[in-house]
């Protein structure tokens, strides 16, 4: 287990007393004879209800069309379209195809709520009557598109906690600051957000926060405080050799040998270099070179990408990397090789006093279905808007019949398709239910009243 769990899964009997606490401290504005659901509850409770078909129909509408990457415009004008018919004061095109809502209502906090726009260049293989069947062109290729991460689940259930956090606007003073962002799968978009004056434009949030869905059951609700996704960095590698006839090996320096030795002795960084209790990974995902069987080729391109939370490991793992490959090819009496690290994405990092004080809410809502959970190994662009100085929090719904999870688990029993996988097939409901009743909760508790 993690070391990092160290604090995690308080008894819910606990996060009671502590809610208690909250209550005494004026956290939550409402008399004792208030449930222990909080304020807000019935009135979220309502509005999630009364707009599930709408929200669920949208959801289904966007994963039959899903858009890659900064080509979402067919996505974007349909969020802000939403938007807009609830009053928002929307701006479309910020950082290419995102979209920026803002809705003011009174002097009071700005609350951040940020959803991505794109899809996966794969095919989706879930069978579903609203599987997507759309095709694009990506990197000169003609690629079929899926909504596999599940961000078809988290528009919809944006613009769910949008229509809820408008309908009882009278409870609450402040200012919304609804974010559709693109790109993010290439850990692009939130940079490009904000290069184009995100925070500039339209004022810099009080607070941000973001749900990602997760292959735990339905009903779920994870996170953590600190990193609670990855370092993201990407690794390129060419390694020179001396081509020659396959059957005369002596006439040739092998780059596929060199390349093979690289792909073997290099998991000794991850296991002999770096501190053992901290997360670390290398996965070479894709090794290049030659044409035939009988002919040893002049060179090998490799490329993986490297994972961590810490920065010292981070640092750590490039370091010994980079070594192992220079080492590798000079063992060869080979050229040195080419080696490309480039930093891809930082870890999320969610505020402490954020997430303890969302939490409260959450737990009084969803009782024992929240608990704090591990860092998860995906990378997520979210983690900019901490970087530019802005208190987040990106918490985990479970997306799954918990029927399915339990059987999951057993001895045997077949796991559940993760994000990204083309069988990826988010139960719509009670998903979409918990991630707009614990979004409008979360808002709702940001803006302290
Ligand atoms: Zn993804
Ligand atoms: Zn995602």
């Amino acid at each position: 287990m993690n070391h990092r769990t160290g604090t995690s899964a308080r008894p819910f009997r606990l996060q009671r007393s502590f809610l208690g606490l909250g209550l005494a401290l004026g956290w939550v504005s409402v008399a004792a004879s208030v449930s222990a659901a909080g304020p807000f509850e019935a009135g979220v409770d309502a509005e999630v209800s009364r707009n599930h078909a709408s929200v669920e129909g949208l959801y289904k509408a966007l994963h039959a069309a899903p858009e890659l990457a900064f080509q979402e415009t067919q996505t974007a004008r349909r969020l802000a379209a939403e938007l807009r018919a609830l009053g928002f004061e929307v701006t479309e095109g910020v950082g290419k195809t995102g979209v920026v809502g803002l809705l003011r209502n009174g002097s009071g906090p700005t609350i951040m709520v940020r959803t991505e726009l794109d899809a996966l260049p794969m095919e989706e293989k879930t069978g579903l009557p609203y599987a997507s069947q759309v095709k694009t062109t990506y990197l000169g290729k003609e690629t079929l598109v899926a909504h596999s991460c599940g961000h078809d689940l988290h528009m919809a259930s944006w613009v769910g906690t949008a229509k809820t956090l408008v309908a009882l606007k009278a409870q609450w003073m402040g200012t919304l600051m609804f974010v559709a962002q693109p790109a993010e799968e290439v850990l692009g978009g939130a940079k490009a957000m904000l290069d184009d004056g995100l925070f500039k434009r339209f004022g810099k949030p009080d607070f941000a926060f973001a749900l990602h869905t997760w292959p735990m059951a339905y009903g779920r609700i994870g996170f953590g405080t600190g990193a609670v996704t990855s370092n993201s960095d990407s690794f390129e590698a060419l390694f020179h050799g001396r081509g020659a006839h396959g059957s005369a090996p002596d006439k040739s320096i092998d780059p596929v040998l060199i390349a093979s030795r690289f792909v073997v002795d290099v998991q000794g960084v991850v296991s002999r270099e770096k501190d053992p209790f901290a997360f670390g990974v290398f996965s070479v995902g894709s090794i290049q070179g030659g044409t035939s069987g009988n002919i040893i080729p002049d060179n090998v391109a490799l490329r993986g990408t490297i994972r961590s939370y810490d920065p010292t490991v981070r640092s750590r793992m490039h370091d010994g990397i980079r070594r192992t490959a220079t080492a590798t090819a000079a063992m060869a009496g080979a050229p040195a090789p080419e080696i490309k690290i480039t930093a891809g994405g930082d870890a999320v990092i969610n505020d402490a006093a954020l997430v303890e004080r969302t939490e409260v809410a959450l737990k009084a809502a969803f009782g024992a279905g929240v608990s704090r959970m591990p860092p998860i190994t995906p990378s997520e662009d979210f983690a900019e808007y901490g970087k530019a100085g802005v208190p987040a929090m990106f918490f985990l719904v479970g997306v799954y019949d918990p029927k399915d999870v339990e059987a999951s688990r057993q001895p045997g029993g077949k796991p559940l398709p993760i994000n990204h996988s083309p069988f990826f097939a988010p139960v719509p409901e009670p998903s979409l239910k918990t991630a707009v009743k614990a979004m409008s909760l979360a808002v709702l508790t940001a803006l302290g009243r």
